[in-house]
């Protein structure tokens, strides 16, 4: 029997007298059930036609729910029927990233090689908030933050980085050591307009007054406007944080003139680097971050531009004596004695407890790929982006938002929307979005960024994040667009006239909000 063919469930594996997917014989478990994975997913894409199932909310849930009902049934229908139908559902009802026309977010289709390495972490479930649950997996976490660190703050002397849920958390973690520097109660906060909602719901969270949002110019923080800002809050502990690759436009902000300006006021930086920071993976792109060495903090996302499933965040440091603040003693965990006796204290390492080792697929992404791999990966992001913007520009149908595009985020919009008022495109320009997403053909995003008039208007967002589509695969998007736009326009127009007789009645419900 070959490697690939999962055993059949016999005699000499009897699935009865084991349920755990650790120890010598879990992994045999496994091995049948994952095959009822794969097969399920492999089966599921085909089914469902496209990047996300047709139909919208209400025929995905009434599919969804069918397929496991009760939810939680007096006796149990086994392993395989279980795995087989709920995969099933949530693959065809899946918005699946590794499809070329799910661009909506900074939503990417992980690596096959990393949700493998997850598989290993969590059949073997280390938590990473004591040694005796995670030895070895500890000592991968922390070489593997040490490497991060040191990539992300190359000249510092003593870098540090955390394993985080994402960004949300890197910011927050950022804003709290920034907060515990201070006199309590004085911290200010001060960004860009630009900023991800996080930071501001991490002030929210940790007590601090809201933050200061300073103006931005083409989706960067303009540094003469945060220079006045913080002239204006001089004599508080100041915090700066600035963005490297925004949510919206993946636009990075002008981070060595931010950190002059901040420099100049003594205020912290702390550069929100989720989408952006993998661009140091590239020798070519890294460029693009000078600057951000200056930061205090970075937060870093690798479930993004790094191809890792879900969680993969850091929240790096210029300087490991930074994450004081977040020592801690847990008498079970890290007790005095144990840490005297050389048992490693993982506790302050995060603000969670109990923690998935989201450093192994990270490490084993790093050393398949290296650097270089990983750097290739990015580059292919941000030339597919290049190329796929060239193609808007060359369709009569469509406009580009002026200016450069960020990493790889396009943003553009029907011609269709460019005829009508602001208001009345815009609809037409989140109509398109909502079409596709109910007919199940595109994700695509949405964005509200300033056009070359000045005027803010809602665009089409595609994140390009697929490391191997070619540009070729996404050019089927810009029809889709195009018709769905020509459809839209004509359903306006219709809504428009006056004596209307309603033969469109099913597009228009499809286009309402
Ligand atoms: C995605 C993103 C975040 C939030 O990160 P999560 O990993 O979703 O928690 C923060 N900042 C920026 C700029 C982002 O793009």
């Amino acid at each position: 029997m070959s490697d690939a063919t999962p055993p059949a469930p016999g005699p000499d594996r009897p699935r009865e007298e084991g349920l755990v997917a650790g120890g010598a014989h879990g992994p045999g478990r496994l091995r049948a059930l994952t095959a009822i994975v794969l097969d399920t997913l492999e089966d599921a894409a085909p089914a469902r036609g496209g990047p996300l199932p047709a139909g919208g909310p209400e025929a995905v849930a009434r599919n969804t729910l069918a397929r496991f009902d009760p939810v939680l049934p007096e006796e149990g229908i086994g392993p395989e029927s279980a795995l087989g139908d709920l995969v099933r559902a949530v693959a065809e009802g899946a918005a699946d990233p590794a499809d070329p026309a799910c661009v909506a977010h900074l939503h990417c289709p992980p690596l096959a090689v990393a949700v493998a390495a997850d598989l290993a972490g969590a059949a073997l479930n280390p938590s990473m908030d004591s040694w005796d649950q995670a030895p070895a997996a500890g000592v991968i976490e922390e070489a593997t933050t040490a490497a991060l660190a040191r990539l992300i703050h190359p000249t510092a002397l003593a870098p540090d980085a955390l394993i985080t849920s994402g960004g949300t958390e890197s910011n927050l973690v950022a804003l709290l050591l920034a907060r515990e520097r201070a006199t309590p109660g004085t911290l200010r906060v001060v960004t860009g307009s630009n900023a991800h909602h996080s930071v501001h719901r991490a002030a929210w969270m940790l007590g601090l007054p809201a933050p200061v949002v300073v103006a931005c110019r083409d989706g960067r923080i303009d540094p003469a406007a945060l220079d006045d800002a913080l002239a204006a809050l001089a004599g508080a502990p100041l915090l700066v944080v600035a963005t490297a690759g925004t949510t919206d436009e993946g636009r990075i902000d002008p981070l060595p003139e931010i950190a002059r300006v901040a420099e100049r006021h003594a205020a912290r930086l702390h550069v929100d680097a989720a989408y952006g920071g993998p661009l140091l993976f590239s020798e070519r792109l890294a460029p693009l971050l000078a600057g951000l060495e200056h930061a205090a903090s970075v937060t870093f996302d690798l479930h993004k531009l790094g191809w890792q499933p879900v969680a993969a965040g850091v929240l790096a440091v210029a300087d490991a004596g930074m994450l004081a603040p977040l020592s801690l003693r847990a008498d079970y965990l890290n007790a005095d004695d144990d840490t005297e006796a050389g048992l490693p204290d993982l506790l302050g390492r995060s603000i969670r407890t109990t923690r998935r080792p989201d450093a192994l697929k990270m490490a084993v992404t790093f050393r398949a790929l290296g650097r270089r791999g990983l750097g290739g990966l990015v580059e292919h992001c941000v030339r597919t982006a290049q190329e796929f913007g060239r193609a808007v520009d060359a369709r009569p149908g469509l406009r580009r938002r002026p200016g450069d595009i960020g990493i790889s985020t396009v943003l553009f919009r029907p011609a269709a929307a460019d005829a009508l008022p602001d208001e009345a495109g815009d609809a037409v320009v989140a109509a398109v979005r909502r079409t596709l997403l109910a007919e199940g053909r595109a994700v695509l995003g949405r964005a509200l960024a300033e056009d070359g008039d000045g005027r803010r208007r809602l665009w089409l967002k595609a994140t390009l994040l697929h490391p191997d589509a070619a540009t070729a695969d996404l050019l089927p998007l810009l029809d889709l667009v195009t018709a769905a736009a020509d459809r839209a326009a004509a359903d306006h127009a219709a809504a428009e006239a006056p004596a209307a007789e309603d033969t469109d009645a099913p597009l228009a419900e499809r286009l309402s909000p």
